[in-house]
């Protein structure tokens, strides 16, 4: 516990000391918190507050600004299906591009697919990718794939000059729409995205929680299903770490060859990478599973 609280940034819990909580006017009145048992890292780059800790049971914690990236203990969940949701989906992905995604999971998911030849990802701050890399051996694995090209930039730039149809997946592994992300939620985003997709090619964004975010999610529909005009689905999951313990996805295909997100048709090869260690989370019963919603949500995301 730290005497002087002045040091510690104001999402170290004042009220419970030794704790973490979360707290962000993206979910007003509530905040999960976590008792930390050592604070490991604490910097600032250009673009966000960057802390990572020792939790008493979920493992070592990433924070953005005081909002929780991923916990060694629960970061399968989303790393796996964020990335095998839109890959599974279609037969032999072989360029993919990946959207912020510092931590390296997503690299280290979409490395298991022997199809996949190129993986380039656009990282808007290195120090990110370098924490992880100190921190998150097991997460940042994914950058020594000899597939990867990291580029350390805006992701709303590096779309703006991507060649055309020129990547069958993009996943915008992006934090959320306050800071440095907030133009990946926006539509001239979703347009330079769909313009760097080949015909049937498949993107999967980060699209927040079904319990907090609806008014979001309800404008990111929209703006998707004016812009891909293959499928528009919303798939969610649940990560207990994250705010009301779900996190949702966009997977949006552009015209051309049909894709049926619900209906995997890549199966997962695990034997291609056995040095990522077997899937945690991921299998074909919930990639099916993921897109099924609650009414209250069908209501708004398929009406759309
Ligand atoms: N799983 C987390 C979530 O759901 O919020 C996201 C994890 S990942 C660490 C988010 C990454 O997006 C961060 O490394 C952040 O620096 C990056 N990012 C934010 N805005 C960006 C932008 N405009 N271009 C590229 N990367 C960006």
């Amino acid at each position: 516990e730290n005497g002087d609280q002045t040091k510690e940034p104001a999402c170290f819990s004042s009220v419970i000391p030794g704790w973490f909580s979360e707290m962000s006017p993206m979910w007003p009145g509530e905040a999960h918190s976590l008792k930390v048992e050592k604070v490991l890292f604490q910097g600032k780059s250009d673009y966000q507050d960057v802390i990572v800790f020792q939790s008493a049971t979920y493992g070592k914690v990433l924070v953005l600004d005081g909002v929780i990236q991923l916990t060694e203990r629960d970061e399968c969940a989303y790393q796996e299906m964020i990335t095998h949701l839109p890959l599974c989906s279609i037969p032999n992905p072989k360029k993919v591009l990946v959207i912020g995604g510092g931590d390296g999971g997503v690299l280290r998911e979409a490395a298991r697919h022997a199809s996949v030849e190129q993986i380039d990802m656009c990282e808007i701050d290195k120090m990110v990718v370098d924490v992880s890399k100190q921190f998150f051996p097991n997460v940042a694995i994914g950058f020594e794939d000899p597939r990867v090209n990291l580029v350390i930039g805006d992701g709303v730039a590096f779309l703006k000059n991507a060649a055309e149809g020129s990547y069958d997946a993009v996943i915008v592994d992006s934090s959320d729409p306050i800071g440095p992300a907030k133009e990946l939620f926006e539509k001239p985003f979703f347009q330079s995205v769909a313009r760097a997709l080949r015909p049937g090619g498949v993107v999967c964004t980060q699209a927040e929680s079904l319990w907090l975010h609806m008014d979001i999610i309800e404008d990111i529909v929209y703006n998707c299903r004016e812009i891909f005009k293959g499928s528009v689905n919303y798939a969610w999951t649940s990560v207990p770490t994250y705010p009301s313990g779900v996190i949702g996805f966009m997977l949006c295909s552009t015209e051309g060859p049909d894709v049926d997100f619900k209906n995997p048709v890549n199966p997962i090869d695990d034997s291609s990478s056995k040095s990522n260690g077997p899937l945690k989370f991921y299998n074909a019963e919930i990639h099916s599973a993921a897109f099924c919603l609650p009414s209250f949500a069908k209501k708004v995301i398929e009406s759309k």
